[in-house]
């Protein structure tokens, strides 16, 4: 496993620049995620660590060898992609021996290799199968498997596991996390669902526009996001503008368009507020953290939506001037109806205040 070093990295596409200002590192033994919407410049800065694409400006490294043009071939990287790229006629076994075959690895090598790998995704006794006489799920664990045998210093992975059903995407998931923490292998991982990057990554990069936004651990990024986008972006919340009323030591106010003023903590800021009296502020709050009755921040309203997903009860609240999403878990004796009032409270240390 190696470490990958992407300094100061971008990529034109004649005037278009798909990323611009790349700089990161990248632990050795690590899970990141490179998250963002479609088009953010994900897959332009897979492809340049791939060696696909060469940098329009800037240096990538593994270790300390500089690869920034150096051919795929060169780089020892297992890649796995979207559409699984399996040879579809072939065995499982030999899918995953294809890598090992290029290289010229002796038949009872090839073997040993190939058993050992297919036992770690959970295929020992599908050696034999055709992959179109597999599951969607057992493909791409095939694939795995695949980028897996050449024991590569780093494994890329394009979007995994976005052909697959709900219930498999979890599981996979699962999977795919065992499988690299036991083999410790360096790990890219690209996608677009939030989700997936929490619950699989050691850090997430959120990308927007070929930009970087942030870098963090999933709790980072969820809990301190820098901006609205990242706000919005990695699951759901509630943004609400105000005016910055007043600083009292740790104490901050925030008066919204009706008149409410939010009480929360100043450390509970993104590091871009300046905290000057009289700024537009937006305070981010998770719909999770809003909690029936009163204590801090405490505000009746409308209810004007409610779901029963199963794990929670969730409502729209409308507050005069603004409506709030609440995911109320363990309530489900009390489900109130629409038109009903409610009353709520917000703990101050669950207001996140957002600059412009
Ligand atoms: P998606 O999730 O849709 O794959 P992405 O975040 O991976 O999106 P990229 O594929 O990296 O985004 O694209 C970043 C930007 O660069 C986009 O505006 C895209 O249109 C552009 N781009 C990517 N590859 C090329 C190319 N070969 N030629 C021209 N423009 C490109």
């Amino acid at each position: 496993m190696k470490r990958v070093t992407i300094e100061n990295v971008s990529k034109q596409f004649g005037q278009l620049y798909g990323v611009k200002d790349v700089d990161l590192e990248i632990k050795a033994g690590e899970f990141f995620t490179f998250l963002g919407p479609s088009g953010c410049g994900k897959t332009t800065t897979l492809r340049m660590i791939a060696g696909f694409y060469y940098p329009t400006k800037g240096k990538i490294l593994f270790d300390e060898q500089d690869v920034t043009r150096l051919q795929p071939n060169k780089r020892n990287i297992g890649m796995v992609f979207q559409n699984y790229a399996l040879f579809p006629h072939m065995t499982v076994d030999e899918n995953i021996a294809f890598g090992l075959q290029v290289r010229k690895f002796s038949k009872t090598e090839i073997q040993r290799k190939v058993d050992r790998i297919r036992r770690q995704v959970h295929l020992s006794n599908y050696g034999d199968r055709k992959i179109n006489e597999l599951s969607g799920g057992q493909q791409q664990r095939v694939a795995l498997a695949r980028a897996l045998v050449i024991e590569p210093d780093i494994l890329l992975l394009d979007e995994p596991l976005s052909n697959l059903d709900a219930k498999l995407r979890e599981e996979t998931r699962i999977e795919i996390k065992r499988i690299q923490s036991e083999l410790g292998v360096t790990t890219i991982y690209v996608t677009h669902d939030q989700m997936e990057a929490m619950a699989m990554s050691d850090r997430i990069m959120v990308m927007e526009n070929g930009y970087i936004k942030q870098i963090g651990t999933p709790q980072e990024i969820y809990h301190r996001p820098v901006d609205r986008f990242v706000a919005n972006f990695i699951g759901e919340t509630n943004l609400i503008e105000g005016i910055l009323e007043a600083i009292e030591g740790e104490e901050i106010q925030v008066k919204t368009a009706n008149g409410h003023i939010f009480t929360g903590r100043k450390q509970q800021s993104s590091p871009a507020l300046t905290h000057m009296i009289g700024d537009k502020v937006f305070i981010s709050i998770r719909p999770e953290s809003i909690h029936l009755g009163t204590g801090d921040n405490t505000l009746t309203g409308k209810i004007t939506f409610v779901e029963f997903t199963g794990i929670s009860v969730n409502y729209i609240v409308d507050c005069n001037a603004f409506s709030l999403k609440v995911m109320l878990i363990n309530s489900y004796d009390q489900i109130k109806k629409i038109g009903e009032d409610i009353t709520i409270h917000i703990t101050h240390d669950s207001l996140y205040f957002l600059g412009e």
